[in-house]
C-alpha cells in the first residue's frame, strides 16, 4: 500500500484504515486519530490541499468569485463555500471595549477618474491617536 495514502490528509497521522470504496470506484480511508474520511486520489480540483491557498492570494489580489471559479477550475458554489470557511478561521483583532473608536471613509480619485482611491481614518477618542490608511481600487 502507498506510504501516501496511508497518511491522513487532515492531521497527518501516519494511520489510517481502509473504509469502503466510493461510487467512482475509488479505496477511501478513515484515519484512526481524527476519524475523519478521505480519498486517497481526489480527481476533483477543489479538495486538493492547496485550493484553499490558491483562493485566498486570488482574493488578495482582487480576483472576484467567478475568475477564481473558471481559474482553479472549480465551481462558484464551491469557492464560496470555501471562502466562508477559510474567513470563519479569520481571528479577529483583539479591540478592548472601553475604547470608543471612530472611522470615516473618503473615495477619491488621483489624476484621472481610473484611479480610483480610499482614504480610511480611525480615531481613538481615549488616546487621541489618528491612523490613516489608503487603498488603491482597480
Ligand atoms: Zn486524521
Amino acid at each position: 500500500m502507498n506510504k501516501r495514502r496511508n497518511q491522513c490528509i487532515h492531521c497527518n497521522y501516519s494511520y489510517c484504515i481502509k473504509a469502503g470504496i466510493t461510487s467512482q470506484n475509488k479505496q477511501r480511508y478513515q484515519c484512526k486519530k481524527c476519524k475523519k474520511k478521505f480519498i486517497g486520489n481526489y480527481s476533483y480540483r477543489a479538495y486538493h490541499k492547496s485550493t484553499n491557498h490558491n483562493i485566498q492570494q486570488l482574493i488578495k489580489e482582487g480576483v472576484g468569485i467567478r475568475g477564481i471559479s473558471r481559474l482553479l477550475d472549480v465551481s462558484k458554489t464551491t469557492v464560496l463555500k470555501k471562502i466562508l470557511k477559510i474567513a470563519s478561521k479569520v481571528v479577529k483583532p483583539p479591540i478592548p471595549k472601553n475604547i470608543t473608536i471612530e472611522i470615516d471613509e473618503l473615495k477619491t480619485y488621483t489624476q484621472s477618474k481610473t484611479n480610483e482611491r480610499w482614504v480610511v481614518a480611525a480615531y481613538c477618542r481615549e488616546t487621541k491617536k489618528v491612523r490613516i490608511s489608503t487603498k488603491t481600487c482597480v
